[in-house]
């Protein structure tokens, strides 16, 4: 451990600094200041990225009026060479006189790469720090997380005011890596530590509560300027980066895919709401040895857990409730104080919860479309409620053993067009974002009260857009989406769940997806390119602003309640509701049947 002593210059931009420096990047000047006009309303604490713009040096004047105009901004200047995973193409020699020449400007720290430190006579980087300049050397590696005290020490040599030390996360455990890095440097204050990569992103939440003297952020989501780099509003009001502390706890959810997952807007908006101090993180693993190690060690109190983990995790587990056990997966894990880890599954709450609003379970007729892991929580919770059970599955096999040891039946497509059903389930991908398959069911098949379609994204599926015209009452997968986070959140916290916040939320968060995919779709168009060149940009979901009610089925055979059971009254302040109508639908089509 080396002890640093500020100097006067480094207290002094160690003052200035915030918790969260937003990159900023563009291919024009004009772009960049733009972009940073907007950015320093909300953080003034600001990187320019000068290696994306083709002429630096012809820039400077521009940043010289931007710091006028804006003299609460503390602004780093990085010019990084293409060598060391910049996009600055030219010498070293070039690279120096940028940063040199930014002194004059008004920026206030200059990002030099550990590599053209260490390439550069004593005499030029003493000229660079003859200009008052406040130093920051840093060090990116693209391929791992390795020996990151070797590259302290490296840098550290320099006296710099700031030791920047990037590594990349090729699994779970390099943020624990460099979170005890952190920690065991603690006394050096001039220190930021970040792991990059989609697996990264437990450093960039938790690494300033380890020591880090700030992190990065991306202006906005589309305007990363490294792998796995977090919207700054996002880190500030989804992750409440400025509250994480000593006593924040640690959730989240485990699985592989998980960057779009949208567990973290909604739980986090859920820890908000309720003011817990807590704080929910996307940990993409396939290794479930990875992230008990994380739970135990970080240590995470509770984890929300997706495919592939969601049956392997069971045998690690103290104790699972029956359910649980007899479906033989597990979707929520806790973690007891005395670091025992108890299994939950609320998939089942997820989809009996929504229906049993709507109608009695006891003795209904019920089509599960599917065998995999969602329909076996919808069939075991289903015959658990005393309904009779149907399984479809396109594995005839599958659904016979998921009939036999739930005590269900199953049924062949050909059958459907002469049955009737009070409800049925799609727990298939089918209809999923992404998923080409065709339909499974046709209008003359669908001879049911209700329909439930557990696929989430997009907001209309097929199987509810059919059940919108034959004007059936239907429910999305959002709602058990957020059912069975909202089991979660009181597993976790013993509190009741806010449950119609988390649904505007994510209903939120959809639609913003929804529109930006159709903005991208019209933008590869070529004819849309000529007109337009400005990459659209999605905010986070950070302040929806949903003002209608949710009303899931069009004309429910059984009314829904009011209110899930054991959510509490909403709070004053949550005027606005969500609306599961998807965007743009305003009434049901009349029935083509
Ligand atoms: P899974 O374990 O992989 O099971 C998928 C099931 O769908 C299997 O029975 C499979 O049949 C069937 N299937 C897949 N592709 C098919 C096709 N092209 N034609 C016919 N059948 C097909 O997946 P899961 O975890 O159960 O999830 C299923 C879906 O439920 C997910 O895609 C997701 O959208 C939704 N879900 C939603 C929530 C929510 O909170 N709303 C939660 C969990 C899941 P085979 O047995 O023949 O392979």
């Amino acid at each position: 451990m080396s002890l640093n002593v500020p100097s006067h210059a480094s207290q002094f931009l160690r003052s200035r600094v915030a918790n969260v420096c937003v990159a900023i990047a563009g291919t024009t000047s004009a772009e960049v200041i733009e972009k940073a006009t907007v950015a320093v309303k909300e953080t003034p604490f600001l990187e320019f990225r000068l290696d994306y713009l083709e002429k630096p040096l012809l820039a400077l004047p521009r940043f010289k009026q931007f710091f006028a105009d804006n003299t609460a901004a503390t602004a780093i200047a990085t010019c990084r060479r293409s060598a060391n995973g910049g996009k600055f193409a030219g010498s070293l020699a070039a690279e120096l006189e940028v940063l040199t020449k930014c002194a004059a400007v008004g920026f206030h720290m200059v990002d030099l790469e550990l590599e053209s430190a260490e390439a550069l006579k004593k005499a030029d980087l003493q000229k660079l720090r003859e200009t008052g300049i406040g130093l920051l050397i840093s060090h990116h590696d693209f391929n791992g997380t390795h020996d990151l005290d070797g590259i302290f020490t490296r840098i550290n040599a320099f006296h710099p005011d700031f030791i920047k030390v990037v590594s990349t996360a090729k699994s779970l455990i390099d943020n624990l890596t460099l979170i005890r890095f952190l920690e065991r440097m603690n006394d050096n204050s001039n220190l930021i530590g970040i792991c990059m990569g989609d697996a990264g992103i437990i450093s960039r939440v938790l690494g300033v509560r380890a020591g880090s003297a700030f992190t990065f952020a991306a202006a906005t989501v589309g305007e990363e300027t490294g792998p796995g780099q977090i919207a700054a509003r996002t880190l500030l009001e989804t992750y409440r980066i400025d509250q994480v502390d000593a006593a924040t706890k640690v959730y989240g959810v485990a699985g592989n895919p998980i960057r779009s997952s949208l567990s973290p807007i909604m739980m986090n908006t859920a820890f908000r709401r309720e003011t817990v101090n807590a704080v929910y993180l996307a940990l993409q693993t396939n290794k479930l040895s990875d992230l008990l190690k994380l739970v135990h060690d970080i240590p995470i109190q509770g984890i929300s857990v997706t495919m592939p983990l969601k049956q392997e995790i069971m045998s690690h587990l103290e104790r699972t409730d029956p359910l649980s056990a007899r479906i033989g997966a597990c979707n929520t894990v806790l973690r007891a104080q005395d670091g025992k880890l108890y299994g939950f599954n609320t998939d089942v709450a997820g989809i009996t919860g929504p229906l049993e609003k709507r109608m009695p379970l006891a003795g209904a007729r019920i089509l599960v479309l599917g065998a995999g892991g969602a329909a076996r929580a919808a069939v075991f919770g289903l015959r658990e409620k005393g309904a009779n059970v149907f399984i479809l599955n396109r594995t005839a096999e599958t659904a016979q053993k998921l009939a036999r040891q739930s005590g269900s039946k199953t049924i062949r497509k050909e059958a459907l067009a002469k049955s009737s059903f009070d409800a049925i389930i799609n727990a298939t991908p089918i209809g999923m974002a992404g998923n080409k398959a065709a339909p499974l069911l046709e209008a003359r098949d669908l001879n049911t009260k209700l329909v439930f379609d557990l696929v989430y994204n997009p907001l209309e599926t097929p199987l509810i857009h059919l059940a919108r015209q034959l004007s059936i009452p239907f429910i999305t997968g959002i709602e058990m989406f957020v059912h069975q986070g909202a089991r979660q959140f009181e597993i976790w916290t013993g509190k009741p769940a806010p449950e119609e916040e988390m649904f505007r939320v994510v209903l939120h968060a959809l639609r913003q997806q929804a529109e930006l995919a159709a903005a991208e779709a019209a933008e590869s168009k070529p004819e849309a390119k000529s007109k337009s060149s400005a990459k659209p940009v999605a905010k986070p979901a950070a302040k929806p602003k949903a003002k209608t009610k949710p009303k899931p089925a069009a004309k429910s055979p059984a009314k829904p309640a009011a209110k899930p059971k054991s959510v509490a009254k909403p709070k004053p302040a949550a005027k606005s509701k969500p609306s599961a109508k998807p965007a743009g639908k305003k009434s049901a089509v009349k029935a083509k049947k």
